[in-house]
């Protein structure tokens, strides 16, 4: 599925880091950098974790 972040929402705190670290990073800015931009089959069910984790609903997924 397509990850997809609304970054005018995004307050930078991290908890989809800590959910799927192999997608989402705060880079040294504290801005957030999404590493995919699809999810696979391995990163699947963390990213929806941090979908339901982000609490400014900023993240979404797509079907392709
Ligand atoms: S959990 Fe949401 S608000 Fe927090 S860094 Fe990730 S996208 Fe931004």
């Amino acid at each position: 599925m397509k990850i997809k972040v609304d970054f005018d929402l995004c307050e930078s705190n991290a908890l989809c880091e800590a959910m799927a670290p192999e997608v989402f990073e705060l880079d040294d800015d504290d801005y957030l950098v999404v590493k995919a931009e699809h999810t696979t089959s391995e990163t699947l069910e963390d990213v929806k974790r941090a979908v339901a984790a982000c609490p400014r609903a900023a993240i979404s997924l797509e079907e392709d």
